[in-house]
């Protein structure tokens, strides 16, 4: 039963299950209490789960509206086919430039004799005949102000402090689509948006709902080899080698991209093209050798 409880992809499914079992569970129908506690413990657990889930979309083009944060992200076939926990690093929030300290301006760059107090830090004010003195609010009673604008806020005063993160990854992202991660996910201040840039892969690609693989087999292996390595998401993997012996493609069904479709998951297939390959120049000897072979294949 773990099994199942460990596959639910959408909340309607997991509602439906409770219901079902927590009937049979129940105490007042000869239910172990401790079972059913547990259970309901587990139902909790799963649903703030899928919810947060629900909060990471897949989407084929987008029109961000409000705060939002747009990246270009390289991600490799495997992570997006399997779905696998990426590591981002993303700004979560806003905090007060390190660098100026909130002040906008550069503190090591030049200064500026303040044009309120004239460089005396203090304002002259006459109350009723007697002269007070207040701090100037211009320059904080420094008597001077920095110039430039802070290289590293751009006289914003405040920098989006980068975090690393760890997203499981929905399936079906291809190259093009938007990652996109609702703002209550991290509890920060803008949504993200973050484009799929797909690292291309010597021998694997991805078409449509299936997984392409070139497999390159020297000729003799197919006739001389029992077994010959495949590469798979999964990854090396021995087969017969006599299934590539017609020189065409060959079907793994349900070895390739983890694929979402109306909150249920599936797997399309992983199709290894084998690519044959021949030696580019064989010497006499080789030669001879071949000809000699081919002659007893036909007795
Ligand atoms: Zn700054
Ligand atoms: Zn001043």
């Amino acid at each position: 039963m773990m099994d199942r409880r460990d596959s639910f992809q959408n909340l309607l499914e997991l509602k439906r299950f409770f219901r079902l079992k927590i009937k049979e569970l129940h105490p007042d129908r000869g239910g172990n209490k401790e079972e059913y506690l547990k259970f309901i413990k587990w139902y909790q657990e799963s649903l703030s789960k899928l919810s947060k889930k629900s909060l990471i979309k897949v989407l084929k083009n987008y029109f961000p509206t409000g705060n939002f944060c747009y990246r270009i992200e390289t991600f490799t076939i495997k992570e997006v086919s399997l779905g696998l926990t990426k590591q981002f690093k993303l700004p979560l929030k806003e905090i007060t430039c390190p660098t100026c300290k909130g002040m906008k301006k550069s503190l090591s760059g030049k200064k500026e004799i303040c044009s309120k107090c004239l460089g005396k830090g203090f304002l002259s004010l006459s109350n009723n005949g007697e002269s007070i003195q207040i701090k100037c609010s211009f320059c904080e009673g420094k008597g001077y102000l920095y110039r430039d604008i802070c290289p590293d806020c751009l006289g914003k005063g405040k920098i989006k402090k980068e975090e690393l993160v760890e997203i499981k990854l929905p399936f079906g992202l291809r190259e093009g689509n938007i990652l996109f991660i609702s703002k209550e996910f991290f509890d920060s201040p803008w949504d993200f948006y973050i484009e799929v840039n797909l690292e291309p892969h010597p021998f694997f690609k991805l078409q449509g709902d299936n997984l392409i693989c070139e497999a390159r087999i020297h000729f003799y292996e197919i006739l001389l080899k029992e077994a010959i390595s495949i590469e798979t998401l999964e990854g090396v993997e021995e087969v017969p080698s006599e299934i590539f012996k017609r020189g065409e493609p060959v079907i793994f069904p349900g070895r390739g991209p983890y694929l979402s479709e109306n909150h249920l998951w599936r797997r399309g297939d992983l199709i290894i093209y084998p690519k044959i390959i021949f030696p580019e120049k064989i010497n006499e000897k080789a030669k001879k050798v071949l000809k000699k072979f081919v002659n007893l294949l036909k007795e």
